[in-house]
């Protein structure tokens, strides 16, 4: 077993998306080959409803994946296919963009806590225009596991301790945990040597190795096949780990190809009102 340690710490800073809704960010612009195949990570964490009210009003995707899952509150997500999806809390929603979405995702409340994240994932070359598809689940439909001390991870996609979760056939093999650790606690995980490895910290702090990981920090993995985790306070955070695609990135907003050129045509796609087509 190879231990993997913290190769490089990203620190999440507050910025607004969609209409005006307040966002922590990790893992964006810069670093698309870095933390290759994952591309972005946000957080909305806010009792107020000012700062989420606004949603994320019709917009585009093409050439990605895109997973909410929310902690608490909920989101109702509409395409232009005539989908309707209800993100309740502890629900998660895989989507494959494939070559074009057209989607709203609205807050389904105007007071009280929203608590949630998206994560957009790359796909490669051949997969980028596939036709759009979702994989929705109820928080009755992704397992828990118990570990040692108390703590718990609850298996969204990818195989933890015999328990696999209910994302499948997603191209790029992922693992998608929410592990809980009260202070003290710790945790192995075995981890596919091939894959690039986060974990972004959204309560307390844990260490991995001599290395601290706190709050709003998403910590990138050196290679290895197993972490593991200690936890110094009441910890939770996404653990996220997926095979890397190894292909040049061009991204435009809410596109994400190769090439400038497949860029532009989905941005002339998108004028033309047929990305989706
Ligand atoms: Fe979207």
């Amino acid at each position: 077993m190879t231990q993997r340690h913290v190769q490089q710490i990203f620190q999440s800073y507050l910025t607004n998306d969609g209409d005006g809704v307040k966002i922590r960010r990790v893992a964006v612009r810069g670093h698309l080959e870095t933390l290759d195949p994952f591309l972005l990570l946000d957080e909305i964490a806010s009792d107020d409803a000012a700062d989420y009210i606004g949603g994320f009003p019709p917009h585009p995707h093409r050439g990605f994946e895109t997973v909410t899952y929310m902690l608490e509150g909920a989101f109702t997500h509409k395409d232009h296919m005539g989908n309707e999806g209800h993100l309740t809390a502890g629900a998660v929603q895989w989507m494959t963009a494939g070559k074009g979405v057209i989607h709203s995702e609205m807050p389904e409340q105007d007071k009280g806590r929203l608590h949630g994240f998206q994560l957009w994932v790359n796909l490669p070359a051949k997969d980028k225009m596939q036709p759009a598809r979702y994989q929705e689940f109820t928080p009755e439909q992704i397992p828990e596991v118990d570990l040692h001390d108390g703590g718990k991870a609850i298996v969204v996609a990818g195989e933890l301790r015999g328990v696999t979760g209910p994302v499948s056939q997603v191209i790029t093999e992922p693992c998608y945990f929410d592990i809980r650790l009260p202070s003290g606690a710790g945790v192995d995980v075995p981890v596919n040597a091939a894959h690039m490895t986060l974990v972004y910290v959204y309560r307390g702090a844990i260490d991995i190795g001599s290395q601290t990981v706190s709050q709003g920090e998403l910590a990138q993995l050196s290679d290895g096949d197993a972490v593991t985790i200690q936890a110094s306070d009441d910890s939770a955070m996404l653990f996220l780990s997926a095979a890397s695609i190894n292909e040049p990135i061009a991204n435009h907003g809410p596109f994400v190809m190769n090439t400038r050129e497949e860029i532009e045509q989905a941005i002339a796609d998108y004028q033309n009102g047929v990305l989706t087509d």
